[in-house]
């Protein structure tokens, strides 16, 4: 579809009518991950960041005049309506850019933290060390802290006592689930739990798999392991809902983008746990 006429459609209330014929109950889970200061047009293109602080700042902007920001337990009310926001992976620019802005919108959001880089600032998420080490240059510091660095421990002390933040589990080293066997699985599961207790001292009841990557005996391990919930991008669908909730990824700020994304055609916003094992879902 050519860009005007996509911008006519939705120019024309086509996403209005979506959200009300679709949306009028369910949340958006809505899933992004670092949010660096800016966009660095000078750097090579596999390292440039696609979303940025200010990207977030738009899209807060553009939500708070469609959907009620929800809180993780308003999210799991029977018939909330709403977004819950949800950050992956535990970077630093979660803390030092985007938790201004969520202060400013009164937006509660989770922050799924891998951990890896607490005991060791260097190492970074597999995904993180495979740009950097496909870029045979050195970043300075300011850059490789903006894009890259993971919470240091302090930072996610102020997170965990944050009235608007929830701290979920993103495991300990962001390995495809699905492919560790039992006692790896166990030790990433409940590792990262305690180590998060540890900090906080409050248990941690959500979690998100790495990679959305997941299957029957992964979501089982996660609801043994003591966790309420999980949260995917795409559901497989194992029968667990409780442990594969839905969630809509945001990579631009661009108001159709959004809207289409958040029209119910994309995707139909979670029903909640009750609509899930009813089976409604998608
Ligand atoms: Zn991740």
């Amino acid at each position: 579809m050519k860009g005007w006429v996509r911008k006519a459609l939705v120019a024309s209330g086509v996403a209005a009518v979506g959200r009300r014929v679709l949306g009028r109950t369910g949340v958006f889970v809505l899933e992004f991950h670092g949010t660096p200061s800016r966009r660095y047009p000078e750097l090579p293109s596999a390292i440039r960041p696609d979303f940025t602080a200010g990207d977030l700042e738009r899209v807060l902007g553009w939500l708070a005049e469609r959907f009620a920001f929800l809180t993780p337990d308003q999210a799991f009310e029977p018939g909330a309506r709403g977004v819950l926001l949800t950050f992956d992976d535990g970077f630093a620019n979660n803390v030092k850019e985007a938790l201004p802005l969520l202060e400013r919108f009164g937006a509660p959001a989770i922050f799924f933290v891998t951990l890896q880089h607490l005991e060791d600032s260097g190492n970074w998420l597999p995904s993180v060390r495979r740009q950097l080490e496909g870029s045979e240059q050195e970043w300075p510091e300011e850059i490789r802290q903006d894009l890259f660095d993971g919470m240091n421990e302090d930072q996610l002390r102020l997170c965990v006592a944050h009235p608007l933040i929830s701290i979920g589990s993103h495991t300990l080293h962001h390995p495809r689930l699905s492919e560790c066997e039992d006692p790896v699985l166990g030790r990433e599961l409940e590792g990262s739990c305690l180590r998060l207790e540890e900090l906080g001292g409050q248990p941690v009841k959500f979690f998100a798999y790495p990679y959305g990557d997941y299957d029957r005996r992964v979501a089982e391990a996660v609801r043994d392991a003591g966790y309420r919930a999980a949260f995917v991008e795409d559901s497989r669908q194992v029968g667990l809902p409780a442990f594969e909730i839905p969630r809509v990824g945001l990579y631009s700020s661009e108001p159709s983008y959004l809207a289409l994304k958040l029209s119910g055609f994309h995707r139909r916003p979670w029903g909640g746990l009750d609509a899930a094992a009813g089976g409604s879902d998608e």
